[in-house]
């Protein structure tokens, strides 16, 4: 082991070399240094306003659903290093990618039953996309190549994502002008329960059927836009696009990568409306955050278009497909999930986020306080002052991550109920010093 750095020189050479997620380079703000994780607490490499510890309201973006340096993970991984950390994929299988392959076919929707696992979410998205314009080109229908989604969603930050993104709020208008053009709907109408607008649930029909000859595939995020800008819609709109897609043979994409895996209150969120896509992107939870790893499952209908076209190959193969690792501990992490009450322990955390965040509502600056599963969302009436939001939440022990005009937080589902009631408290106090109160 190479002699430890002393904190200083750390953020001294992250400063001048490592580049962050969103950022400029150098960092406007000095990152946190993470010495060491366990259950649901970052362990920093020196105390910040007094906690050496923080608990992770953010599950590291969505995917630490077991929390951290978990027994029955560390050992998936262990076993696995002595076997084989990695082997290429072309003409050589292994048992942790048969086994994880056959696992999401089991828990994911009915008709699924293709797998092909990728990197990053990003790619299994691109990967999606692939399948679904490969797949009308071979049987017969190369002008079916544009995607329609509706606004207000992410589904990644390489380029045939972002052109799916949301083109105004997200991250991407800056390409706007060299991105695929693609369609889009507005945003469905806010809220899980609210009852489904049929005026809107028209205009998706409408704008399927106008646009049929040229769509490949609709891809949106079922009931949850996450990084778009954390808004919950009807189920019943997700019915509406399977039908329309059904009327008039365009392929449906739902991108679960934050939704999977429990974390809406179903295993997956497209359960909320009870429908199956024909193409399904996993990814973040996929592996309880451990490694980088995510899939794209597909129907025999469009493995079969693909596999007897012109071209009778998907063309894609990521030198780190199927990793070992990744895929044993993707196995060992959904089998982790299945052996307890997840969906009891998804229920409790947000019961006490609802009680937790309760103090935002109507506070000032506040515009609207929602939790859906274990995902608790205040959203302000302005730009979050992220740095004094961040602040305020590591001032309560609790890391979280604000962006845009939101104070969010998706906590490990180990959480227990003294750590959800303190980051239910951070939340609010995040989002007070958010607002510059
Ligand atoms: C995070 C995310 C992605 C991108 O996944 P990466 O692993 O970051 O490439 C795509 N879609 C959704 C819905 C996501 O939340």
């Amino acid at each position: 082991m190479p002699e430890p750095l002393t904190p200083d020189r750390l953020l001294a050479l992250d400063r001048r070399h490592v580049w962050h997620p969103y950022g400029p380079m150098p960092g406007r703000e000095a990152p946190l240094a993470v010495e060491s994780a366990a259950g649901v607490r970052l362990r920093l490499a020196e105390p910040v306003a007094g906690h050496r510890e923080l608990v992770d309201g953010m599950s590291s973006w969505w995917s630490a659903v077991h929390g951290y340096n978990h027994p029955v993970l560390n050992e998936a991984a262990r076993g696995q290093l002595d076997r084989v950390s990695h082997v290429m994929f072309g003409g050589l299988t292994h048992e942790p990618a048969v086994r994880l392959a056959k696992r999401l076919v089991d828990v994911t929707p009915e008709g699924l039953e293709h797998v092909f696992l990728a990197d990053s979410g990003s790619v299994s998205v691109e990967v999606a996309v692939k399948m679904c314009l490969q797949y009308w080109r071979s049987v017969g229908r190369p002008a079916k190549r544009r995607l329609l989604t509706w606004r207000g969603g992410y589904h990644g930050d390489t380029w045939t994502p972002m052109s799916v993104c949301d083109p105004d709020g997200g991250m991407h208008h800056l390409w706007s002008g060299l991105l695929p053009r693609q369609v889009f709907a507005p945003a469905p109408p806010p809220g899980f329960d609210a009852a489904p607008d049929p005026e809107y649930a028209g205009r998706l029909r409408a704008l399927v059927a106008e646009h049929a000859d040229e769509l490949a595939a609709v891809i949106v995020e079922p009931v949850v836009q996450g990084a778009g800008g954390m808004r919950f819609h009807s189920p019943a709109y997700l019915r509406v696009l399977r039908e329309a897609c059904d009327e008039h043979g365009v392929l449906l994409i739902l991108d679960e990568i934050a939704t999977g895996f429990g974390r809406t209150g179903t295993f997956f969120a497209s359960e909320h409306a009870g429908i199956s896509p024909d193409v399904l992107c996993v990814g973040k939870a996929l592996t309880g955050g451990y490694l980088t790893m995510a899939a794209t499952l597909c129907s025999t209908e469009v493995a079969r278009g693909i596999s007897e076209g012109e071209v009778p190959v998907l063309a894609h193969g990521p030198t780190f497909m199927a990793n070992p690792l990744a895929a044993a501990v993707a196995d060992a992490s959904i089998g982790l999930l299945l052996s307890q009450d997840w969906a009891g322990e998804v229920k409790r955390i947000g019961a006490g986020l609802r009680e937790g965040l309760a103090a935002a509502e109507g506070a000032p600056g506040v515009r609207d306080v929602r939790v859906l599963g274990a995902i608790g969302v205040v959203q302000l009436d302005r730009e979050v002052d992220v740095a004094a939001a961040t602040r305020a939440a590591v001032g309560h022990g609790v890391w979280l991550r604000p962006f845009r005009d939101m104070v969010y937080t998706m906590p490990p589902y180990v959480t227990g109920d003294e750590d959800v009631a303190r980051i239910g408290a951070a939340v609010c106090a995040a989002a007070r010093a958010g607002v510059g109160a």
